[in-house]
């Protein structure tokens, strides 16, 4: 018997469906939950798979081909993503990164990026629109991902050692293939590039100053970020995080650095400067520095459920709500009603997440609700 391209899932789970108020008010742009943080960044989850292996975020072990990856009638439509984006923005949303799994996975993904490119704020202002890849598609996509309307990018890079890098990704890709897709993206004019470098004590913590290195006085910001305990499947441990602030240290005594301010409220990234003027750098604490309180982020998994925290353990089912055939003014004000009653903030109350309780509520991966 021919085995399934895509594995068919038997159940998913569905959070609950999103409350609908009975007295409905007009969309407005300014959404605040309960700790008065504003929604202003959809994250959208275009796909669950991805062609590498990151030992961090979708070990071989359990995303293997007995993973019940998402089936395709499951998964949000450009027409649903684009519908539910245009109700984000009148809601606030200035900024839409798409993600997964790896998004250039998804077919013709630049016939989304040119729907989303033509989305406006109330202010008439185009969306901050950004895409996160680990690179591998670059080279074949690049051009037609800024003639969609693309405006920024960032890639996910863990080392520039190639055996280090192989054994992150598991799937034996190269070093030299991500850079060259970088190459691609800056010839096809994407500038400001963002590089993640996700950072593991004891495995790539090595890598930190040859990656500061090699990215310096290239118009590239490398931003290094603390593993985190996202998932329920990495093996999360805190001795595997190396603080922020010992990266800062560390190229520090090669490239004195400065601190700089952030380029707008709730960015995640603390930013530096080389004092020597080779650009900047971006260092991303989500364990020991944590940013809730400024968190203006909401994320769209690719099945349409929509997570108010990266360490959820449960979304809103915005699918059926809107397969429900609800208005785009329900819809709006569901979101509204979800938002104001969120009142997450996992990473600075991380500490009295016991293991008991973790095992009885699985938090969602990442490749499913997009980093
Ligand atoms: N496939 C794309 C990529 O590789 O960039 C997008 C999805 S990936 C889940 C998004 C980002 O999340 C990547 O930069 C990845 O390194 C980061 N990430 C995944 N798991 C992580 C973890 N446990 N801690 C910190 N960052 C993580």
């Amino acid at each position: 018997m021919v085995k399934p391209v895509i594995p068919i899932r038997k159940e998913t789970p569905r959070g609950p469906l999103p409350l609908v108020p009975n007295t409905l008010s007009e969309a407005h742009g300014r959404t605040l939950d309960r700790r008065q943080r504003p929604l202003r960044d959809l994250r959208i989850s275009v796909t669950d798979r991805c062609n590498f292996r990151c030992t961090y975020c979708m070990p071989k072990e359990v995303f293997n081909q007995d993973y019940p990856y998402l089936a395709q009638s499951e998964l949000l439509s450009f027409e649903e993503i684009h519908r539910l984006a245009t109700i984000f923005v009148t809601l606030g949303v200035e900024k839409i990164r798409l993600t997964g799994g790896e998004p250039l996975l998804r077919k013709d993904l630049e016939t989304l990026i040119s729907m989303l490119a033509k989305l406006r704020t109330p202010q008439d202002q185009a969306l901050d629109l950004t895409l996160t890849t680990n690179g591998s598609l670059l080279t074949k996509k690049s051009v037609l991902l800024k003639e969609a309307g693309l405006q920024r990018l960032t890639v996910s890079l863990d080392a520039l050692d190639d055996a280090i890098f192989k054994a992150m990704n598991d799937v034996d890709y190269p070093v030299s293939d991500v850079l060259k897709g970088i190459e691609a993206a800056q010839k096809a004019g994407f500038e400001g590039i963002k590089v993640n470098m996700v950072v593991k004590k004891g495995v790539n913590d090595h890598e930190i100053l040859p990656m500061a290195k090699y990215f310096r006085n290239r118009g590239i910001t490398l931003r290094f970020i603390e593993f985190m305990d996202v998932g329920s499947s990495n093996g999360w441990n805190l001795d595997q995080v190396l603080p922020s602030a010992e990266v800062i240290a560390k190229i520090s005594e090669h490239f004195p650095l400065v601190q700089i301010d952030p380029n707008y409220t709730g960015e995640v990234a603390q930013r530096w400067r080389y004092l020597d003027g080779a650009g900047e750098i971006g260092v991303i604490s989500s364990v020991t520095q944590a940013f809730c309180h400024e968190c203006s982020r909401a994320r769209l998994s690719t099945d349409g459920q929509l997570f108010l925290c990266l360490f959820a353990t449960e979304g809103f089912d915005f699918k059926t709500l809107m397969r429900s055939g609800r208005s785009d003014l329900e819809i709006a004000n569901a979101v509204m009603q979800t938002w104001s009653n969120r009142g997450d903030r996992y990473s600075e109350i991380r500490h009295l997440h016991t293991k008991d309780l973790e095992r009885k509520q699985r938090k969602v991966e990442m490749s499913y609700i997009g980093g």
